[in-house]
């Protein structure tokens, strides 16, 4: 009889200590996968500048090729490095860095940024987090750093360790522990690299906060950017972000054996049922939406039935998020 096979590595969770932090700069600097809390979500990081450590990236998200991934660098001296910053970038690194802005702008001819990372064009996004753990890390590696969120391509973005292990298993050998994240939405995704400013992607800065500091209108992105034919932005397909059940959106009530995703306040509970929150606060909510579409789910319902979310401030983000999550697959 012969033994059965061993079975794979589980990916180690290791809580974000000093000595972690270091394991994984050097896992990171050797062309190794690590995933890591940032502001927003908790992201897949590889060496942006290694072809191959990227294409694992791509590799381990089942992520299609024509969907280039944000860098992430310790400081704006460093993402300068990569990319041609105007004035108005300037301005929103100054008003938003570290935070969850990213910038898609002209690569510098010397960008060192592998071209896989940027599928091919001549842009470059590029984005300094704020959170204590990503900082620590990109600044112990000190390379850029490619990092889209750590989850399978199109699933529900993770907002803690278990969610990274949950959906990416051991295709990610290596998960850097930070907790909750605080934000809990992805950044905003604003791109200077055209005549005209577009927001790619609405989230945690909202289009007022952009105009504030730039001193001119900024036009909010349409409601769910572009088609799964022609995405206003390489990879803001119309279907993402998506749990396996369908989503219901502008739900009264759940219908019969549907769970329910409620907010403000509502005396509905049960099992099925998740608020989220209870007090009406945007900012709870968009830190909680991803955890509770994935607890929703794991019951196994048919649908998911959503109230309708005030569409102001993180409101849009999430009416984003949760679009994409209804769009036919
Ligand atoms: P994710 O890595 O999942 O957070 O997604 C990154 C988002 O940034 C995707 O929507 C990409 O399409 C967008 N993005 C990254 N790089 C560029 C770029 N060079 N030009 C336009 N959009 C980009
Ligand atoms: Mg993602």
């Amino acid at each position: 009889m012969t033994d059965p096979l061993p079975a794979p590595p589980a990916p180690r969770i290791v809580g974000a200590g000093p000595a972690a932090i270091a394991r994984a700069a050097a896992c990171l600097r050797s062309g190794g996968l690590v995933a890591f809390p940032t502001e927003t979500v908790y992201g897949l990081g590889a060496d942006a500048t290694d072809d191959r450590a990227v294409a694992r990236v791509f590799a381990a998200k089942g992520r299609p090729r024509f969907n280039p991934l944000i860098v992430h660098t310790a400081s704006g001296a460093a993402a300068e490095r990569l990319a041609a910053f105007d004035d108005r970038a300037e301005r929103l690194a100054d008003g938003f860095w570290p935070g969850p802005l990213t910038l898609v702008l002209t690569r510098r001819p010397e960008c060192p940024v592998s071209p896989l990372a940027s599928a091919g064009l001549d842009t470059v996004a590029v984005r300094v987090p704020g959170h204590p753990v990503a900082q620590a890390l990109l600044a112990r590696t000190g390379i850029p750093v490619a990092a889209p969120s750590a989850n399978r391509s199109g699933e529900v973005s993770p907002t803690t360790a278990a969610h990274v292990r949950d959906s990416l298993g051991d295709r990610v050998p290596m998960i850097l522990a930070g907790g909750r994240c605080p934000v809990g939405l992805e950044s905003t995704v604003v791109d200077l690299s055209g005549p005209t400013m577009r927001i790619l992607r609405p989230g945690a800065i909202t289009a007022t906060a952009i105009a504030a500091v730039l001193g001119e209108p900024v036009a909010p992105p349409p409601p769910v950017a572009g088609t799964a034919d022609a995405p206003a932005s390489p990879g803001q397909l119309a279907s993402h972000y998506a749990p396996r059940a369908q989503v219901r959106l502008d739900a009264r009530q759940a219908e019969p054996g549907e769970a329910l995703l409620t907010f403000g306040p509502d005396l509905r509970s049960g099992p099925m049922v998740l608020n989220l929150s209870e007090t009406g606060d945007l900012a709870e909510a968009a830190a909680n939406l991803f955890a509770h579409l994935r607890a929703l789910d794991a019951g196994g319902p048919p649908s998911i039935a959503v109230v309708p979310i005030p569409d102001r401030g993180l409101g849009v983000a999430i009416n984003d998020r949760l679009r994409r999550a209804a769009a036919p697959r």
